[in-house]
């Protein structure tokens, strides 16, 4: 067998026989054309198929998983090993949709809803142009882009518009690409999303090294996807937008920026803001701040000459950063005393440090298809109903107080593993255990954190942050702890866009227009704010991951922008009626939602209103279906006053 830690690289026949044999007919179904193959040889690897668990979800039923027929598993393992032998190019690229739900069906063990057939093709990596307009124009050149920010949806942004030929300019106020990942360079920082779904589904990356990778190793990532599509000389780095105003009769945005301390205006049709959702670091008041000696760091703002090592540090806050941050530097430091104002809902997952076993990169790497199939099967959980979890049961709810019956048993679950893993700890399990429903926060998977708790050097406080004395912190108890550093793991604001000076229609300020909270159509599109398409904005977060979310709303801006172009508009608004029809139903499904009843959990879902306002409280595939394409009616637009020729472009009509 081969070895997994370390060695040479394996042979062929090796990977091939440590492949899952539904992955490896999926493969040679690929590689052959052939889909005979699988009523041939489907039926002897039913019940087969491994039960995929959800990053926040632990496998919760066990179904018996059935050993494949060896003679079966044999003649698929050789005839894939004839056809890479001779360097067969693959026939099948991308399955139509009655084959790939028939594929899917036998790969996952269950038929997804139809709703989310189509979304899973996209996300698996098996279509690149997810286009649904036939363009019938091509973009004119003096038709002018502006995307603000070089995260990941605005490189995912930059590369779809570059592919759509328009004329594109992205803004970054940052040195280099990468958003979130460039930011957050605390010790630990880590994704909490499986690597294989938590990336472009149109740049797949065979080659993690982790199932959940490290911040440095995702950031990585992100740069070699803008070096693939060739997009880094249309950013405009250390370039900040502070604001844009809508010029109504030249029907376009004048954006306001600073680079590198000179001012600096574009003009562009149209503005994408794509400035993510978590950057505005919150940092609680603290009394007498600047008595403390040693460095007070904000996670995000973490830097290199911040050196905990051998010290008494102090970390305020327990959620998905702070817990990293924990395990990370427990054996580093002298003393590590951790402040909780609220326990978390914490999950077991040992795939969270494990290393993708190098014969499983290689496999990815090498055998066609299997990247993609072992995609679908890391998405496999997201393709089911996720109403149980979010939404109230009432009959369950008047029976038994609860939220629903798998949302109570995700509850017993955590409780059993705080229990089982600090048995001999009573008071560290009553800190532990919250009392507010699964989902109503954001669960954490345990990334070593509970063993740091284990650590002598390492103390758990119930309390708020309320003051510094010059060698400890204090707490609102009056609790002294001292203190040689203090880390501030205390999250974001939600601020949207209210933090620039966006000025649309009729001089109406977004800030203003967003007061007391945010609200959008699909969390994109504001009323008087013409051609001011935002990704990720009010209500359009959580419903799965955020590549995914990103990836939808960055087609429907392209589709946007191509109904534009073939229309002859200047001007795409979102009518105050589809806003508030959207707000409607949103409000409605929200309100029976743990993020709404959440029994006394904090936490970044609600905005400084009360409001929820960061979550899609619907299954991702509907919104997946209605950011297919843009609805006529929704919108008010208005049509260029210097239409273009009619006359269809020969070469995109072919
Ligand atoms: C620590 C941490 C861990 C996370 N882990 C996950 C995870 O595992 N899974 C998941 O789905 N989500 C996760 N998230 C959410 C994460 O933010 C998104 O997944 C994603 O990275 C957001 O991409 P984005 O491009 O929208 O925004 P960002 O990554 O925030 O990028 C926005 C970019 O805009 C730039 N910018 C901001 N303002 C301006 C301006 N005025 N002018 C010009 N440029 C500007 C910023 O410098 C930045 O480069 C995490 C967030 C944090 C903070």
């Amino acid at each position: 067998m081969f070895d997994h830690d370390a060695g040479p690289s394996p042979t062929l026949e090796e990977a091939i026989a440590e492949l899952d044999p539904l992955v490896a007919l999926m493969s040679l179904v690929h590689l052959t054309g052939d889909r005979s193959l699988l009523d041939l040889y489907g039926p002897a690897l039913e019940g087969t198929q491994k039960v995929v668990r959800a990053e926040f979800v632990p496998s919760t039923r066990g179904r018996e998983v059935r050993v494949a027929d060896e003679g079966v598993v044999a003649e698929i393992q050789a005839r894939l090993l004839e056809m890479l032998q001779t360097n067969a190019t693959p026939l099948l690229r991308t399955p139509d949709s009655a084959l790939f739900q028939k594929m899917t069906r036998l790969c996952l063990g269950f038929t997804p809803a139809q709703a989310s057939l189509e979304l899973a093709r996209q996300q698996a990596g098996f279509l690149v142009d997810t286009r649904v307009r036939r363009p019938r124009r091509a973009p004119p050149e003096d038709f002018k882009v502006l995307v603000i920010g070089a995260g990941m949806v605005g490189i995912n942004a930059a590369i779809k518009l570059k592919e759509a030929g328009f004329n594109y300019t992205v803004l970054e106020s940052r040195h280099e690409v990468g958003g979130t990942w460039s930011i957050n360079r605390y010790p630990g920082a880590a994704v909490d999303t499986p690597s294989m779904q938590y990336s472009f589904s149109f740049d797949l990356n065979p080659s993690w090294t982790k199932y959940y990778p490290r911040g440095p190793e995702y950031l990585a990532y992100i740069k070699q996807v803008v070096e693939r599509h060739h997009i880094a000389d249309r950013i405009h780095f250390n370039t900040a937008m502070t604001g844009a105003t809508w010029e109504e009769a030249r029907k376009l945005w004048v954006v306001r920026a600073v680079q590198d301390g000179v001012e600096q205006v574009y003009e562009a049709h149209v503005v994408i803001p794509a400035v993510g959702v978590l950057n505005r670091p919150k940092k609680p008041p603290i009394e007498n701040r600047e008595a403390f000696k040693g460095p007070i760091v904000h996670s995000a703002e973490w830097d290199d000459s911040i050196d905990p090592d051998g010290k008494d540090v102090t970390l305020v806050g327990v959620g998905c950063t702070g817990v990293q941050i924990a395990a990370a530097i427990a054996d580093r430091v002298k003393s590590l005393t951790i402040i909780q104002r609220q326990p978390e809902w914490i999950v077991p997952n040992a795939e969270v440090l494990a290393s993708v076993p190098a014969i499983e990169r290689w496999q990815m790497e090498n055998i066609p298809y299997v990247a993609q199939w072992k995609r679908m099967q890391s998405i496999a959980p997201a393709l089911k109903s996720a109403k149980g979890m979010l939404v109230i049961d009432p009959e369950w709810r008047a029976e038994t107080g609860g939220v629903s019956r798998l949302n109570d048993m995700l509850c017993d679950i955590g409780r059993d593993y705080v229990r089982a893993s600090f048995a001999d700890r009573p008071e560290l399990v009553e800190k532990l255990i919250p009392s507010y429903p699964y989902f109503a926060k954001r669960p954490i998977m345990d990334c070593g954190y509970f063993a740091a708790l284990k650590k002598p050097n390492v103390r758990l406080v119930v309390g708020e942050l309320a003051a510094c004395e010059p060698e400890a912190v204090v707490l609102r108890d009056g609790a002294v702890i001292e203190s040689q550093v203090l880390i501030l793991a205390t999250g974001f604001h939600l601020d949207f866009l209210t933090n620039f000076d966006i000025k649309g229609r009729d001089g109406k300020r977004l800030r203003e227009a967003w007061s007391p909270y945010p609200y959008a159509y699909q969390g994109m599109l504001a009323p008087s704010f013409p051609n001011f398409f935002f990704t990720c904005g009010p209500n359009s977060l959580l419903a799965s991951a955020h590549s995914t979310l990103g990836e939808q709303q960055v087609h429907y801006i392209v589709e946007l922008l191509q109904t534009m172009i073939d229309e002859n508009l200047a001007a795409a608004e979102i009518s105050e009626a589809a806003c508030a029809d959207f707000n409607r139903d949103i409000n409605a499904l929200l309100d029976r939602t743990v993020w709404v009843n959440k029994g006394d959990a904090h936490g970044y879902y609600r905005h400084e209103s009360g409001r929820v306002v960061l979550g899609y409280p619907r299954h991702n595939s509907l919104y997946w279906q209605e950011l297919r394409s843009p609805v006529a009616e929704h919108f008010i637009l208005t049509p260029r006053e210097d239409p273009v020729e009619p006359e269809r472009d020969r070469a995109l009509e072919t």
